[in-house]
């Protein structure tokens, strides 16, 4: 069996990029690392357990790349750059073919954005993976979450509710079609975060949010911060081909899914009208779909989801919360 060090030696110790201002990486008792003259130090934090956020018996380079992906897609969702990471890994025994998968998965990812890791911890334990991630932004263009301003469009990216039916489908609480299948579990497993849309977005957006714990409660968060109402036309709410094949088997639960599913890593954001036709611009150049589902109202309203009747759509529980009673 490796020892610690020899985890973390063969492992996590990879020569940072040129160009990260990486000063010191892996092998001391902290990193150095310089921020770019101008900007701000983006932090961020995100844990993956077992058996919480994920199934017992996930493919580790599966969840290599998740527990990096869902810190990337808060960098997205603040419009940073991303640059260094560390990672806290807990692993009940030190499996070399384990750690191989879950190193290739979150290396390739960190490859794909350019990210270091620059530092961690490893301990025996229940599986979990903590990220940190470390990014810059130039000081003051940061998406923030109270930034939305009355009457600006309401956008989502991508589509909304495939994780969450992956997940009942993996716990055999509906049955989709290979296909669709096949894609919920995809979007569930390797979400695939959208650092380059958050970067576009600075200057262009008056809030952003990512969509990790469903639509309702995340644009929940950007009303509450930004002291906002929103009005939502459901039809516009994006769905994926394998979401609408499932719908007529599975209405009710299809549709919390787009309002409340989790996992998706989508940015929410809103914007001001006049930007319509960037942003149509922006989905195109970025091959991204870039849907308008409402705007946003005063405050008194609260979040008001409309059928294409005009008729109020009840919320279904909102949000993902560790802590709300079960
Ligand atoms: P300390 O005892 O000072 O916390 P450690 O012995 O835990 O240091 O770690 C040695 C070095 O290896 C440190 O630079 C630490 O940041 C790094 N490290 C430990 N675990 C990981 C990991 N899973 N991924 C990346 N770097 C790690
Ligand atoms: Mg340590």
């Amino acid at each position: 069996m490796l020892s610690e060090f020899e985890v973390i030696r063969k492992f996590f110790s990879r020569t940072p990029r040129p160009g990260n201002r990486v000063n010191l990486g892996v092998g001391d008792d902290a990193a150095l690392l310089s921020v770019a003259s101008g900007h701000e130090l983006v932090a961020a934090c995100d844990m993956m357990l077992v058996g919480r956020h994920f199934f017992a018996d996930v493919e580790p380079a599966k969840l290599g790349h998740k527990c990096l992906a869902v810190n990337l897609s808060d960098m997205a969702a603040m419009g940073a750059v991303p640059r260094w990471c560390l990672l806290a890994l807990a692993l009940p025994i030190a499996d070399e073919a384990w750690l191989a998968e879950f190193a290739q998965g979150f290396h390739d990812l960190a490859d794909r954005y350019g990210v270091d890791l620059v530092g961690g911890d490893t301990t025996r334990g229940p599986y979990t993976a903590c990220v940190q991630i470390l990014g810059e932004v130039p000081s003051g263009t940061a998406l923030r979450r109270d930034g939305a301003r009355l009457d600006d469009d309401i956008w989502v990216s991508g589509t909304l509710g495939d994780a969450a039916l992956g997940v009942a489908h993996v716990r055999g609480e509906l049955k989709l079609d290979t296909r669709a299948a096949l894609h919920c579990l995809q979007r569930l497993e390797t979400p695939q975060p959208r650092v380059v849309l958050g970067e576009a977005l600075r200057g262009i957006a008056h809030s952003a949010i990512d969509v990790s714990d469903g639509f309702a409660a995340d644009l929940g968060h950007i009303l509450q911060r930004s002291r906002a109402g929103a009005e939502i036309v459901f039809e516009q709410l994006p769905r994926s081909d394998a979401l609408i094949r499932s719908r007529d088997a599975h209405a009710e639960r299809v549709r919390d899914a787009i309002l409340a599913g989790g996992d998706d890593y989508e940015l929410c954001f809103t914007a001001a009208q006049s930007q319509r036709a960037t942003l149509a611009e922006l989905a195109d150049k970025l091959g991204l779909r870039l849907s308008r589902v409402g705007r946003i109202v005063a405050p008194a309203a609260g979040l008001v989801v409309r059928d294409a009747d005009g008729r109020d759509i009840a919320l279904p529980k909102t949000g993902f919360d560790h802590f709300a009673a079960t």
